[in-house]
Order: structure tokens, then sequence, then C-alpha cells
């Protein structure tokens, strides 16, 4: 049997936050632990798209050389930050130097609402106002890899398409998820209300109708991923299988690798590696392979931006015909 290298990761770089959100309490999380750049060095060069997260991921220190080792050891992958955009000053001093190592970079900042709807949501008085001011600096840096991401929860979901509509008045992308809960990420929060589903089929009806007004092959893919999301909310079912653990991971800033951020279960430690040849053996490892199993047996459904991301690519035919149906015959969500 073949061993199936990892595509796609998220990694935590910090759980230090500027931010006081309600739906997570990282930002609670003091002196947060934090790696050596050089241990990303030690990443596998079969991912293709890398999230850098946090906590802040602007205020980790070394950003640049995270950067820079990145783009050596998986030189195809995406690399995109996701960022509160509150540090505007910091975020624009540290991007002119990181667009010179990597120019494709994209930055995704958080927009959980229109104005003060933001600012409630964020814990920050004129957050909004200075997310926005983050985005408008880095359209002056010339970046085009821009996004909104938005996190739906029963509070915002009249805001989810205000925003969606936003992003478009920019000409910047859009990306949303769910208020989640884990037992060891978001700083162990629990978020249990789930928007009422009557408002989110609204919500999702005009963003994926909007999007399906493209041929654009993205965003004819975002159409069916909110259409996943949308089902998955209201259903706890995944529409397609995805395989956290397999095609995913998730590195805290301690080094611990983790199948996904609802997954507790630890994989490894990416400290215990010498160089990247360590992280393949350990990755195509008899253990690993058991813990899998284990991770299995948990059956915890899963569908969020980098594991559903996969799971389209999978299964080109099925994500096709559903986006050919719901183009060309009208489009119901239910
Ligand atoms: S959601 Fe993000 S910005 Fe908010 S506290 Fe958590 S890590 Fe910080």
């Amino acid at each position: 049997m073949t061993c199936k290298l990892p595509v796609d990761c998220v990694l935590a770089l910090t759980y230090n936050c500027n931010s006081r959100c309600t739906m997570c309490d990282i930002w609670k999380i003091k002196d947060s632990p934090e790696l050596n750049p050089v241990e990303f060095l030690k990443l596998p060069s079969s991912l293709r798209d890398i999230n850098l997260s946090g906590g802040e991921p602007f205020l980790y220190k070394n950003l640049l050389m995270v950067v820079r080792n990145l783009k050596a050891s998986a030189p195809r992958a995406r690399l995109v930050i996701s960022s509160n955009g509150f540090a505007t000053e910091l975020i624009v001093k540290k991007m002119k130097e990181i667009l010179m190592v990597a120019p494709d970079i994209g930055v995704a900042i958080s927009i959980d609402g229109i104005g003060e709807m933001h600012d409630e949501i964020r814990g920050i008085p004129r957050g909004f106002d200075a997310a926005m001011n983050t985005i408008s600096e880095l359209k002056k840096l010339g970046m085009r890899n821009l996004r909104l991401a938005f996190t739906v929860m029963e509070k915002n979901v009249n805001h989810f398409s205000k925003v969606y509509d936003l992003s478009r008045e920019l000409g910047v992308q859009f990306t949303h998820s769910f208020a989640q809960s884990s037992e060891f990420y978001f700083g162990g929060k629990q978020n249990m209300e789930s928007p009422r589903r009557d408002l989110l089929i609204k919500q999702y009806e005009y963003i994926i109708s909007s999007e399906f007004k493209s041929w654009n092959l993205k965003k004819l893919a975002r159409g069916y991923f909110s259409f996943g999301m949308f089902k998955f909310i209201t259903s706890n079912n995944p529409v397609l299988s995805n395989a956290p653990g397999r095609d995913f991971f998730f590195i805290d800033p301690n080094g611990e690798i983790y199948p996904s951020v609802v997954h507790n279960v630890i994989i490894g430690d990416i400290k215990n590696f010498k160089d990247k040849k360590d992280f393949v053996q350990f990755w195509c490892s008899t253990d690993v392979e058991r813990t899998r199993q284990k991770i299995d047996g948990l059956k915890i459904p899963v569908w969020m931006v980098c594991t559903a991301r996969t799971a389209i690519k999978k299964h080109p035919f099925s994500v096709g015909w559903w986006v050919f149906k719901n183009k060309f015959f009208g489009f119901k969500l239910e």
C-alpha cells in the first residue's frame, strides 16, 4: 500500500491575540508558546494549501522567516494568513517584507458583521473600521489575494449576505465558517447555539444564487462549498467524505499535530522530527495509521474550508453534476 502525503494544513503560529471575541477564548491565553521558524522546514513538499492562523498570526515575531521557510519546504503550496485585521500598522509593515518573498500570498481578514455588529462580536470598539482600514492599506500595497472571512452565529446571521455583498463591493473573495466548539482549540470554547434554519436558508439562497450567476469555476465550487456547509450545519452530515489526519492536519503553537481543530487526538509533535524525511516517515508509519483508525472510530463529522477543499477536488463528477443541475434547472437548497 502506498502512503498518501497530506495536501492541506492549518498552522496556529501563536495563541497571543489582540481581539476579545465572544465565540473564541484564545485571547484569554497568556504567554502562548511559539515554535522556532526552522520547525516549518520539516513540513512535506506535498502540501498545496497552508493557512497561517492563530491567535493573531501577525503577533508572531518572525512571521517573515516562517513564510520564507514554508516557501522552501512546500514550494507549491498556496499560503494564506488569517488575521483579525486590527493591528493595521504592524500588518502593513510585515506584509511589505513578506510580499518580497511571497508575492502571491493571501490575507483573509475576519469581518463578522457590518459596523457595530462586528465590534460587538469581536469585543473591540471601532474594530470594523480598523479591519476595513487594513484591507484598504493592503490593497495599496498592490495585494490582490485578499478575502473577507465571516463567522456565522445566531447573533449575526442576518449580516451574512451583507458581508458577502461587501466583499463584492471591495472586489475581494469571501469565505465563511461557523462558530464551533473544540476541546483544545478556541481556548476550549463551546459554541452550542445554531442560527435558525429559516434564516440560514434565506442567507444561503442569496449567496449561492449570486455565485451561480458566474461561469467562473472557483465561484461555482464556492457555491457547492456553501451548499455543503448549509447541509452540514443543519444535519451534522458532510455532503462528501473528507479526511482529517490523512489529507489534512493542524499544528498548534506548541508543535503538536492534530487531525483537525475539532479532533482532540495528538498524532505527533513536529519538534520530534529531524527533517522533512522524518516527517514523511512518521506520516506513513503504522503507529499513525493506528491513530487514524482510532480517529475514524470517533466519528466526528467535519466540513471546513480546509477539509472540504480537498474533498471537492476528489469528487469532480458529483460536484460537477450538482452544479450543472442547479445552474441549469434552477437552484434549490432543499
Ligand atoms: S477568533 Fe481569532 S481573533 Fe478572535 S479571539 Fe479567537 S484567535 Fe483571536
